[in-house]
């Protein structure tokens, strides 16, 4: 490695966070996100952290973010997108999950959704791989975009490959279309393989460090992958992503491939929707 002592090893970054939960952050998070160089955010619905009552519950959260959450993002000049879905973990409630999912196309066409997430698999439970066919299902006849949770809690690797399997058994999707979040080294690489974006997270904990998402960069290239923050109700980090960025920096990466990693990537994917704007195009 290149010794880059004395320089600036980070001129002013762009970035798009391509996966955060700011329905739980505080304003600062949005205000310190700007400042890094943030472009747009994008929230995927999930679990709160604690089991919602019913589905009114849903209603609300998809109100919120759809109509409320924007409008805070936008107080700081940030735009604010979403995905809609029942998140795995409740999902495991199918009459809930039977409740829920009329509601979703109410909210299609509202102009900050950019498709079905964050779906896929918790347990890798025979209801969970039920619900998410169901999905699966919805954005294929909705010609939605998909991104997909791939589980912490039991096997990664068997989580990844089932939801592989229920996506290639749907002939009307297309992998260009899918992300697979939350990938880690012994699952990267089948979702490059099978021709779908990987998305890698970053949490100070769990998941993925900054330093292995690096290693994961340098190892297996920056096509289809991206990184993000998933910033929620417990111990993460909403400037993840520019962290990152200082550390390809700091590896001597060219401020052209962190563009491409943080900036390009995430922007070739979610053009494919069009309720994303180009945040140079809203500038
Ligand atoms: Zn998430």
């Amino acid at each position: 490695m290149r010794s880059l002592a004395g320089q600036i090893l980070i001129s002013p970054v762009r970035y798009i966070e391509p996966h955060a939960h700011m329905v739980s952050r505080v304003t600062d998070d949005y205000r310190a996100m700007v400042t890094a160089g943030c472009l747009a955010v994008c929230e995927p619905a999930f679990w709160a952290g604690f089991d919602r009552s019913s589905a009114a519950g849903f209603y609300d959260y998809f109100c919120q973010l759809t109509s409320h959450e924007p409008k805070r993002a936008a107080q700081f000049g940030l735009a604010h997108y979403c995905w809609l879905c029942i998140n795995p973990k409740e999902a495991e409630d199918l009459t809930l999950a039977r409740e829920v999912l009329p509601l979703i196309p109410k909210f299609l066409d509202r102009s900050n959704v950019l498709g079905i997430g964050e779906i896929g698999l918790n347990k890798n439970s025979r209801n969970e791989l039920k619900v998410l066919e169901q999905h699966v299902d919805l954005a294929a006849r909705h010609d939605q975009l998909i991104l997909v949770h791939t589980p912490h809690l039991e096997d990664k690797r068997k989580g990844t490959r089932l939801t592989l399997e229920v996506l290639r058994n749907d002939r009307r999707i297309r992998p260009e279309r899918c992300i697979i979040d939350h990938v880690e080294e012994h699952t990267i690489q089948m979702v490059l393989d099978a021709g779908f974006w990987a998305g890698m997270t970053l949490y100070p904990e769990t998941k993925c460090t900054a330093a292995r998402a690096v290693d994961m960069v340098e190892r297996y290239g920056s096509e289809r992958l991206w990184m993000n923050s998933a910033c929620d109700w417990g111990v993460s980090v909403p400037l993840a992503v520019p962290y990152a960025a200082l550390e390809m920096r700091r590896r001597g990466h060219s401020p052209e491939a962190v563009d491409h990693m943080i900036y390009q990537n995430p922007l070739r994917f979610l053009g494919q929707c069009p309720n994303f704007k180009p945040p140079a195009a809203v500038a």
